[in-house]
């Protein structure tokens, strides 16, 4: 059975190192007893190397503390590429999980399907677990669009990714409406459910079915710890990629505490 993965993505905060680690360590020892849950960290890339040598960060997988996530990367792994960050530098610093293709970086950094494609394969080569993000507009939505938008950007995602990468890394789509993010409108659990069925489907399309199995989809979009249990119990979710609730540790270990025991 695979474990319920709460993810928190801390964008660009806290202000100061000494704010970072202050969460962090609140946030580790508010889960220091849970163990029926996965729960990732991914703060701004400075912070990395700091919070790596905290007593909360893993030094394997199968130790039940924070384990470190990246916001970005780049698929490059060397070379004339300024204010870049690639795959190995991100694994030397202890992260393993990477999130790609954020609706915030494909909005203000224009981010394109063919690069996050890239980034996707840089990734799973470098044996790091991929967290990709998609989700559709308000206007999308209206229109009825959703799962048209779903699979465009998982088969752009996806191109010429071969069966093989997927052996070393566990690879999580995390479905975020981008209409929820950050607004406080979180999608209704049977929406959550809808997409939850129709990416394994897609993918199942792409690939086989051992992968469409072992792949962990989330929801993310104005969670907490009122409305995190839906997602997981009713909609069946294999977690949740929080935003501004991960801010606070009282809030975020709610959050983490309301996973199911699978
Ligand atoms: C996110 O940025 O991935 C996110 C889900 O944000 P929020 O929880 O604030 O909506």
């Amino acid at each position: 059975m695979i474990k319920p993965l709460i993810i928190a993505n801390w964008k660009l905060n806290p202000a100061s190192l000494k704010g970072a680690k202050l969460l962090f360590d609140s946030v580790g020892r508010g889960i220091k007893n849970v163990k029926h849950t996965e729960v990732v960290i991914c703060p701004p890339f400075v912070y990395l190397p700091v919070l790596n040598a905290s007593s909360f960060a893993p030094t394997s997988r199968s130790f039940g503390g924070l384990v470190l996530g990246s916001q970005d990367v780049f698929w490059e792994g060397k070379g004339a590429f300024t204010g870049e960050i690639s795959p190995l530098m991100l694994k030397d610093l202890g992260c393993q999980y990477v999130i790609i293709g954020h609706s915030e970086r494909r909005r203000h950094l224009k981010e394109t399907d063919e690069m996050i494609n890239k980034k996707i394969k840089a990734v799973l080569e470098a044996k790091l677990n991929p967290i990709l993000c998609i989700g559709e507009t308000e206007k999308e939505r209206n229109k009825g669009k959703t799962s048209v938008v779903l699979r465009k950007q998982l088969c752009s995602a996806l191109k010429n990714v071969p069966c093989s990468l997927f052996s070393a890394s566990y690879f999580v789509i995390a479905y975020e409406p981008i209409w929820a993010i950050g607004t406080g409108k979180a999608c209704l659990p049977e929406e959550g459910k809808k997409a939850n069925v129709f990416i394994r489907k897609v993918i199942l399309q792409i690939y086989n079915q051992k992968i469409a199995e072992n792949i962990r989809i989330l929801y993310g979009g104005s969670v907490n710890s009122q409305n995190a249990r839906a997602y997981l119990e009713e909609a069946g979710l294999n977690g949740l990629l929080v935003g501004g609730a991960s801010l606070n540790a009282k809030e975020f270990v709610e959050i983490v505490k309301a996973a199911p025991r699978l």
